[in-house]
């Protein structure tokens, strides 16, 4: 009998996962094990007879579950890059069972009352501490015996939940994905694109991509398959309404136990934004001159259409006004975005010109795929950093969108150096290269922002390292790495054409970035259209319940202002995977609240020279290597020398 590869760490370097050795019936006996083993640790500390220290109560349970924690790192990153129905039933058996288990930690009485004794003069220690003791309180840790049996029920109910919302909704990328029988409905895609949607049974079906706006509305010159297109795209996983609505119900009440008046000030209170005053300040501020601009947007788009447009129409004619006033064609870019020479000689040589990191490739270290790929990244001395691992392509088994997750946490607890993972969504062509659109480049270096603040982590302790930073702080690091996406050397040094080699003609580049203020007013509204929807449901108060979800989204982005006929949230209530699915309630508004300190970043670079060492380093230092070690608004303010200010984001978004 084969041993479980779980139960040992991996003896690959790096402690990469041994994809190559793990089977699906690996998963539950690694889980089982991993929960039992952290228990049993658990109730060692709590039950210890010695005087209760930070050693022996923090660093303890930092020490603890090593078994359950690199089950999940791995489970999780499947389950969400490489699904299977097997994965998707452990998914489900297991969810509820590691809710039960971390709430068996932090309801436990005799390990809080420990921890409450715990004291350090250590800054690290101390910043530490105080988050365990804030995740205790937060998870109830202070409630009487029958709250705390309530609450149990409450989030074993909601982590059940939230895994139907995913699942379901994974289905509907193909389920509900736009058939044709007769690929001329599919005019306006190239021939390649056509093929490769091309079915076993002769017909061609095009999958959704989980926002609403499907990239296929820019192309398709069928107005009628647009339609069919969009209404498929909003119309998707029908049932997740109801379970959304149920999710809000308990959340809400789960917050009044917590003592709060609702989700989103529960939600909030640990974030850098602390209040939803704070959160509807900024909101308000930006969601006036955002509808303005999307009007405006709108008459240009029905004056180039000569009729009253639809919402399938908009992304249509929007790029006909591009090409018409910026003379730009979004699709004569792409042969200089060769998704290898983007990695190669754009992400990772902007990473080298700003921290002196290398990487070389190790075809010997495998992933769970034959289309994932593992780099080794190196310090300027030579020194080992750490693991880069990418995995590009879209499959029917991936969730939507893009992200970074590690595989392995940095910690010198553990003397652990990070693994950390890209995953992106690329249509994978039938054959030849693969050539990227514009906003895939810039999601590549925006998920290699994430990258770096996992791969120059360096802290102590698990619990901070690398992206454990307040949700509303995280995408700050990678929306800052956008920039070096467009930055002129960076630029000339990746976007030449992948059969002749030629350099992106000047003129491309100056269309492209006179054409991204096009469009903007469209960009925020649909942002902020979801943001405020996530913010209603989560601003429900205690027993307020919603018989007819479709009724209560249209109500809150009328009462929010938001509400543009043409112009839908970026996602509608029922695949709104980042609230209802992920860890994102009451927080969708984290990333324009994130862009306030990037805006201010890509300022601070820009007048200090750019892409240099110097500049790498000083961000380097004072932010990414800080991980959640300290209080974030305090490692902006030692990186910028100031406190963030809101305008650089207002002058960017064209919102003043
Ligand atoms: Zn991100």
């Amino acid at each position: 009998m084969v041993e479980n590869p779980f139960f040992a760490p991996s003896d690959l370097p790096y402690e990469l996962p041994p994809f190559a050795d793990i089977r699906e019936e690996h998963y539950l006996p690694a889980f089982e094990r991993g929960m039992a083993v952290q228990l049993a640790e658990v109730e060692a500390i709590a039950n210890s007879t010695e005087p209760p220290t930070f050693d022996n109560t923090i660093a303890g349970l930092e020490r603890s579950g090593r078994i359950l924690d690199r089950t999940a790192t791995v489970f999780f990153s499947i389950a969400s890059s490489n699904s299977s129905d097997g994965i998707m039933e452990i998914e489900k058996e297991v969810s509820p069972q590691l809710t039960r288990h971390s709430d068996a930690i932090r309801l436990d009485r005799a390990l809080w009352a420990r921890i409450k004794q715990v004291a350090t003069d250590d800054p690290e220690e101390s910043w530490l501490l105080e988050k365990y003791r804030d995740d205790f309180i937060r998870a109830g840790a202070d409630l009487s015996e029958p709250e705390q049996a309530r609450l149990r029920e409450l989030n074993e109910e909601l982590s059940r939940l939230s895994t139907e919302f995913a699942q379901s909704l994974l289905k509907a990328s193909t389920e509900s994905a736009l058939v044709v029988r007769d690929a001329k409905e599919f005019d306006g895609f190239d021939a390649a694109k056509i093929e490769s949607l091309r079915q076993d049974d002769g017909t061609y079906a095009l999958p959704l991509l989980n926002f609403t706006s499907q990239p296929g509305l820019a192309q398709l010159t069928d107005r009628d398959v647009r339609r069919r297109l969009y209404e498929l795209s909003v119309g998707r996983a029908p049932g997740n309404f109801v379970l959304a609505a149920r999710m809000a119900a308990l959340r809400a009440e789960r917050a009044a136990l917590l003592g709060f008046p609702d989700h989103a000030s529960y939600s909030v209170a640990d974030q850098t934004a602390k209040t939803v005053d704070a959160v509807e300040e900024m909101l308000g501020q930006l969601v006036g001159p955002a509808v303005r601009n999307a009007g405006k947007e709108a008459e240009a788009l029905t004056q180039q259409a000569g009729f009253a447009i639809e919402p399938w129409d908009w992304s249509y004619y929007s790029e006909k006004v591009r090409q018409a006033r910026y003379d730009f064609d979004g699709d004569a870019m792409r042969p200089y975005f060769e998704l290898n020479r983007v990695f190669r000689d754009g992400v990772f040589f902007a990473a080298t010109k700003l921290y002196g990191i290398t990487f070389t490739e190790r075809p010997d270290l495998g992933g769970y795929h034959p289309d994932v790929s593992v780099s080794e990244v190196f310090d300027e001395d030579g020194s080992r950093l750490g693991l880069f691992v990418l995995d590009p392509y879209a499959r029917a088994t991936k969730r939507g969108g893009a992200w970074m997750n590690n595989l392995v946490d940095q910690s010198f607890l553990f003397a652990l150096r990070p693994v950390v993972m890209n995953n992106l969504n690329i249509t994978k062509p039938a054959s030849g290269p693969t050539l990227l659109t514009y906003d895939e480049v810039n999601t590549a270096f925006h998920e290699f922002g994430h990258a770096l603040h996992g791969l120059f982590s360096q802290v102590r302790y698990p619990r901070v390292s690398g992206t454990s930073v307040p949700r509303d702080f995280v995408e700050y690091p990678s929306q800052v790495n956008e920039m070096w996406g467009t930055w002129p050397e960076v630029l000339a040094n990746y976007a030449k054409h992948h059969e002749t080699g030629e350099p992106m003609p000047a003129e491309l580049v100056e269309k492209l970035q006179a054409a991204e203020k096009f469009n903007q007013g469209f960009k925020t509204v649909e942002y902020l259209a979801a943001t405020l929807l996530d913010w209603a449901w989560h601003r429900l108060k205690p027993g307020e319940t919603v018989d007819d979800p479709e009724a209560f989204e249209a109500a809150a982005l009328e009462t929010a202002g938001i509400a543009v006929p043409l112009v839908r949230p970026r996602y509608r209530t029922n695949y709104f995977a980042h609230v209802f699915a992920g860890g994102y309630s009451a927080g969708y508004y984290s990333y324009i609240w994130s862009e306030v300190l990037d805006a201010e970043s890509v300022e601070w670079f820009k007048e200090n020279g750019g892409l240099t060492r110097a500049n790498g380093d000083h961000f380097r230092r004072e932010l990414l290597s800080r991980g959640g070690s300290l209080d974030p608004l305090t490692a902006f303010r030692n990186f910028r020398g100031r406190e963030p200010s809101i305008q650089p984001l207002l002058n960017r978004r064209g919102l003043i």
